[in-house]
């Protein structure tokens, strides 16, 4: 395994549109140990394929030591809305609100194909909608809005 370097948000690439993965092989899993390592070496929330230069549509999420890998993530719904200072290993500082989903539906693949669902809430939505974006070559910088009084964090009340 190896920490991969991260692409800046001033790099075009992160911009790039992600493909879907077709194999499922030794190379995917490679990256994803990659990804995992390095998610962990930043502390980041989690990590897109296309952040460490791979345009494949993977993402992994790292919320509370727990650790997932998404392929082909496709959010097939969503409920209610929520307000969250987001931050992203490409961006760096500053961080800024996000208007995302309370809760997302999600299906995706693991690394050896297998096809699943998982119904996120709260930060981890807030993960999977971020990371997913990445997929589509758009970044939390592009969203940022002055969230409603009741969602603000409590230290700038
Ligand atoms: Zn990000």
């Amino acid at each position: 395994m190896a920490i991969r370097e991260i692409v800046p948000h001033t790099d075009s690439f992160i911009r790039k549109r992600s493909k879907t993965v077709k194999v499922f092989d030794e190379k995917l899993w490679e990256l994803l140990d990659d990804m995992k390592e390095t998610v962990d070496a930043k502390y980041g929330s989690g990590l897109a394929a296309v952040q460490v230069g791979v345009l494949k549509r993977v993402f992994v999420l790292n919320i509370n030591n727990m650790y997932i890998e998404f392929v082909n993530p496709q959010i097939i719904d969503t409920k209610g809305e929520q307000y969250k200072k987001e931050g992203c290993l490409s961006v760096g500082m500053p961080f800024g609100y996000v208007k995302r989903p309370q809760q997302v539906t999600v299906r995706a693949f693991d690394r050896y194909g297998n096809q699943f669902t998982l119904v996120c809430e709260d930060w981890t939505a807030v993960c999977v909608c971020h990371e997913n974006d990445h997929l589509d070559g758009v970044l939390y910088i592009d969203k940022i809005v002055t969230p409603p009084a009741e969602f603000l964090e409590e230290d700038e009340e």
